[in-house]
């Protein structure tokens, strides 16, 4: 067995836009497990938006990652060495310390997952952390209703993708998403059934929005914020509800945005506007698994994912996520 590991830390806290220079890769010793711990060889280790927000110091839902100490995240992983009886050699195990190649994890936290019920990244992402925020988001805090109209941004990633799909699998009137290439459109309608799609860089969204749904929209799925979240409030029917889920477009911004210029119209609509974390959503995982799986499982809920090979190019797999080279579940495979 390799006597070495290695694991991505933080160099340096972005001002805006990370660059490669944030991170450094730094080769250790293999470390060993203490009483109650088990050492993880990851095989593939989640990359998400919400890191960004984690490599600054700002207060906020999550601790900041520590400048020179590896950054955490979601990874999945077989175990090689265990001092617990729970848990074997071979296991496969989800767990939060991702961005490194090999961890050690105290065993309560981690959580054993069948690689044989499922291909193992999809407990990363559709039927995982982000697929569950799909689902939370739609049917809990938008409370979706069948014959709804439901817009969706960052349609074509991994949440969006899930949200548009299980909308349209749940009776929506109409799913419209908006995504950042036409190659994105394109998947959104051919693939994944969307009604509608547009691209947000072709033209202003609040007109490409009104187009394709031009009786408005019931449920708004917020992934980016900012002038998508204008568009979607003009568009908003009375009674409208919004999940807000992220919003991407500010993520790297150092100056305050410069849309959403009409919260107004939150009054007379009577707009329900609702942020929204997954994680006060466990709850639900259960119930998530028992419906989602089958779907997932007898192609009926398609996902992609972007798998980038090696652990060392897991900054710029996380910089070209920001950017939208994904399609689905951004994935580095250790
Ligand atoms: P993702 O959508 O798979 O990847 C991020 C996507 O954002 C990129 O592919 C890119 O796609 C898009 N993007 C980047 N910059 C943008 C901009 N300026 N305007 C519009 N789109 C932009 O990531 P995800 O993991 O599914 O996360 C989606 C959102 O959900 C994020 O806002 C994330 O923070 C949030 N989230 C929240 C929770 C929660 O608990 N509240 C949990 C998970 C995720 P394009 O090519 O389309 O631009």
């Amino acid at each position: 067995m390799s006597t070495t590991a290695t694991e991505i830390r933080l160099a340096s806290r972005p001002t805006g836009r990370p660059t490669p220079e944030n991170f450094s890769i730094v080769d250790t010793e293999l470390p060993s497990p203490a009483p109650g711990e088990v050492l993880v060889r990851n095989l593939f280790i989640s990359v998400d938006p919400y890191m960004r927000g984690r490599m600054s110091a700002a207060k906020s839902y999550v601790e900041p990652y520590e400048v020179g100490k590896a950054m955490l995240g979601g990874a999945i992983g077989e175990v090689l060495e265990s001092t617990v009886d729970e848990l074997r050699p071979g296991d496969t195990v989800l767990h939060g310390l991702g961005w490194r190649s090999h961890a050690v994890v105290d065993a309560q936290r981690v959580s054993k997952v069948d690689p044989d019920a499922a291909p193992v990244t999809t407990y990363l992402g559709v039927l995982g952390m982000t697929g569950l925020t799909a689902y939370a988001g739609l049917l809990e805090v938008a409370e979706f209703r069948s014959d709804d109209t439901v817009f969706v941004s960052g349609a074509a990633g991994a949440v969006g993708s899930v949200v548009g799909q299980l909308a349209k699998l749940k009776g929506a009137k109409r799913v419209v998403g908006s995504a950042g290439s036409s190659a994105k459109v394109k998947h959104l309608i051919d693939d994944l059934g969307f009604d509608a799609a547009f691209n947000y860089k072709d033209a202003p969204v609040a007109e490409q929005l009104a187009a394709a749904a031009p009786d408005g929209i019931d449920v708004y799925f917020d992934n980016v914020g900012g002038e998508h979240l204008e568009a979607a409030i003009e568009s908003a029917k009375p009674h409208a509800r919004f999940a807000v889920c992220g919003m991407i477009s500010l993520y790297n911004a150092t100056e305050p945005p410069a849309a959403p210029r009409n919260l107004t119209k939150i009054v007379g609509k009577r707009l329900t506007i609702r942020g929204f974390l997954v994680g006060d959503h466990f709850d639900l995982q259960k119930q998530f698994i028992a419906e989602v799986a089958p779907l997932v499982r007898d192609g009926k809920l398609r996902y992609e994912e972007t798998i980038v090979e090696g652990l060392r190019n897991a900054p710029q797999a996380f910089l070209d996520l920001l950017d939208g080279a994904n399609t689905g579940k951004m994935l580095v495979r250790v």
